[in-house]
């Protein structure tokens, strides 16, 4: 499968890893869009969308959610942050391997909602 998550999980794509476990990888974005940047995925290409996901494969989303805690924390992210997940076209989602960005590091000004 051509996907750069993929190639991430597999080690074909060298990544700045954040935090990794067997199910799931949290690397630091290419193109940070804040002072903290990471993107965390599910290792398995299993949801390539929030569109995708469903009572049988939601267990994934809720373990990544468990983790954020410990992620933020390990960024030095102590006094908040923002998880923002691009779905589809409309949502300008770029790889279709779904993921989450954490996003930190300053106070965040541009508020889309
Ligand atoms: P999205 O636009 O929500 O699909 O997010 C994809 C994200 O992956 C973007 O923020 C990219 O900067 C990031 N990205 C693409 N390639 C890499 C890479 N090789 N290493 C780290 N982040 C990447
Ligand atoms: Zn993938």
């Amino acid at each position: 499968m051509n996907c750069i998550f993929c190639k991430i999980v597999n080690g074909e794509i060298p990544s700045s890893k954040v935090y990794e476990d067997d199910k799931i990888l949290a690397f630091d974005d290419i193109n940070p869009c804040a002072p903290v940047h990471v993107v965390i995925i599910p290792k398995e290409h299993t949801i390539t969308c929030a569109d995708d996901i469903t009572e049988d494969n939601c267990h994934i989303v809720g373990y990544i959610f468990s983790k954020i805690p410990e992620i933020a924390k390990a960024k030095g992210l102590t006094n908040g942050y923002r998880i923002v997940n691009n779905c589809g076209e409309d949502g300008a989602q770029t790889i279709f391997h779904i993921h989450f960005h954490l996003l930190g590091g300053e106070k965040l000004t541009e508020k889309l909602c």
